[in-house]
């Protein structure tokens, strides 16, 4: 249990109303030193939780500010201790004026998350609940706000759990034959523990293909913007940047580590790579060192490979060698830029040589990027190559790098799980493989996670979460 009892203001600056948390054994007694109820009668240590007070905040016979109090008692409150929340008006010296009384009487200033970790470590929700709490305060779209909000609510949590519980019933059989080891008896039939093995193994096996739709709509489906220089590329990246005032490549901390540039197009995050340095080239593509042009091709998802229509025929033959064996599992459109500079009979014959390089089908689009032709059905093209399914606050979705990494490594354990029943091999080590793919599983819920890993997911929370 924390001894220290913390304060921080909840709200942004800016608006009408200022909110300021605190928490911890002392709230309600700190509280009451600088907070008197205009009706006279009970003082707030009197009153019931769940209830809202009105009164003055004072700075000794000084009034701060009219405020609403509302009261919670542990452990039903969300940091599982004695909370308050004073509500007041959003002018930044009140909520000054306001914190520094608080520090005043006892109370310490809160660390980045310091309140989500209290929940945790009070067991009021488990780690990748908390983990949801900072990525829902960050979601930008209706997408990455119906995966936190499911995370949040324990969906993941829940799927886990019957996860566990699987294995620990693995794991019991098991050890029930171990026990019994010198009379030589079998009691875990293997048929029976196989097939528990591959339905556990079924379930980790969706939950980690599952990260990929997860950090697509969390970070945004990556998408890259080749060609040759002068083919249009930065022209095109800021008509789909600049149509859409969304833009989210500022947002530090919570939970991007890069920072590029993405955009909301029809409800989907685009994360456009490597961008900044389409901006800033102006030399050929050999001179850029084809090799680096090409490593932002192979982390993308959806490859935009612009070419300068009226040059179509040299670009297509120059690059389509080294492009089009590149992008085999990858959505390519071929974008034709410039589409004002030719005739409308020039597209077909354009669009009948771009067939003979490939044999398959290759979507293609004409545009010019610098009169704004096109490029709505360009957007509409890359919404469909997305090809994101919609999401239900129900479904259970991996979207942080952390879970996915420990969902791998229970899943490279219960593989050793399958292969050591099918070479039958004896419990003990078919033990020691359950046993493991159990710890990784408990780390996503915070059981055995270490200080460190704590220390490092709560600091990038915001202050007042
Ligand atoms: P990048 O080198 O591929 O990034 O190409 P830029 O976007 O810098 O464009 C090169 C030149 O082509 C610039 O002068 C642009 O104004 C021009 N440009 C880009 N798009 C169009 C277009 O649709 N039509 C015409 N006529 N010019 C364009």
């Amino acid at each position: 249990m924390n001894q220290d009892t913390i304060c921080a203001i909840a709200t942004a600056q800016g608006g009408a109303i200022g909110s300021i948390r605190v928490s911890g054994p002392d709230a309600i007694t700190i509280t009451e030193r600088i907070f008197t109820p205009v009706k006279v009668g009970k003082q707030l240590s009197d009153k019931k939780p769940y209830t809202l007070t009105f009164g003055h905040i004072h700075n000794e016979k000084e009034i701060v500010d009219e405020v609403l109090v509302s009261l919670f008692r542990a452990p039903h409150s969300y940091t599982g201790e004695d909370s308050t929340e004073i509500t007041c008006h959003g002018s930044t010296y009140i909520l000054q004026q306001v914190m520094q009384l608080l520090i005043k009487n006892g109370c310490r200033m809160a660390q980045p998350g310091e309140y989500t970790q209290r929940a945790f470590l009070n067991g009021k929700m488990d780690l990748s609940q908390a983990e949801a709490v900072a990525d829902l305060i960050a979601s930008t779209s209706a997408a990455t706000h119906r995966l936190a909000m499911s995370q949040m609510r324990g969906g993941f949590s829940k799927e886990l759990a019957d996860l566990r519980g699987k294995l620990l019933d693995f794991t019991s059989m098991i050890e029930l034959e171990l026990d019994f080891s010198e009379e030589d008896v079998e009691f875990a039939d293997r048929s029976a523990l196989r097939h528990l093995a591959d339905g556990i193994e079924q379930v980790i096996t969706r939950l980690v293909h599952s990260f990929s739709v997860g950090n697509a709509i969390k970070n945004g489906v990556p998408v890259a913007i080749i060609g040759e220089t002068n083919a249009g590329k930065s022209t095109l990246l800021n008509v789909l940047l600049n149509e859409d005032k969304a833009i989210v490549s500022d947002i530090h901390g919570t939970t991007r580590d890069v920072i590029e540039d993405t955009v909301n197009i029809g409800g989907i995050t685009f994360r456009f790579i490597d961008t900044a340095g389409i901006r800033e080239t102006n030399d050929t593509i050999e001179s850029l060192g084809i090799e680096r042009t090409f490593q932002k091709l192979d982390q993308a998802e959806i490859v935009l490979w612009m070419i300068d229509a009226t040059d179509a025929k040299s670009q297509m033959e120059e690059l389509s060698g080294k492009i089009l064996p590149r992008c085999q599992n990858k959505h390519l459109i071929v974008v034709f830029n410039k589409s004002d500079l030719i005739r409308e009979e020039q597209k077909k014959d354009i669009i009948s040589l771009l067939s003979s390089f490939s044999k398959e089908d290759i979507s293609s689009i004409f545009i010019s990027a610098r009169q704004r032709s096109g490029t709505d059905e360009l957007q509409q093209t890359l919404i469909e190559a997305a090809h994101l399914p919609t999401i239900t606050q129900n479904d259970v979705i991996v979207t942080n790098v952390r879970h996915y990494e420990a969902l791998s490594r229970a899943l490279d354990a219960i593989h050793r799980v399958q292969n050591g029943l099918d070479a039958n091999i004896s419990g003990d080590f078919l033990a020691q493989d359950i046993r493991e793919c159990i710890f990784h599983l408990s780390d996503i819920a915070g059981e055995v996670t270490n200080d460190m890993v704590l220390q490092n997911i709560f600091q990038h929370f915001c202050i007042g979460k």
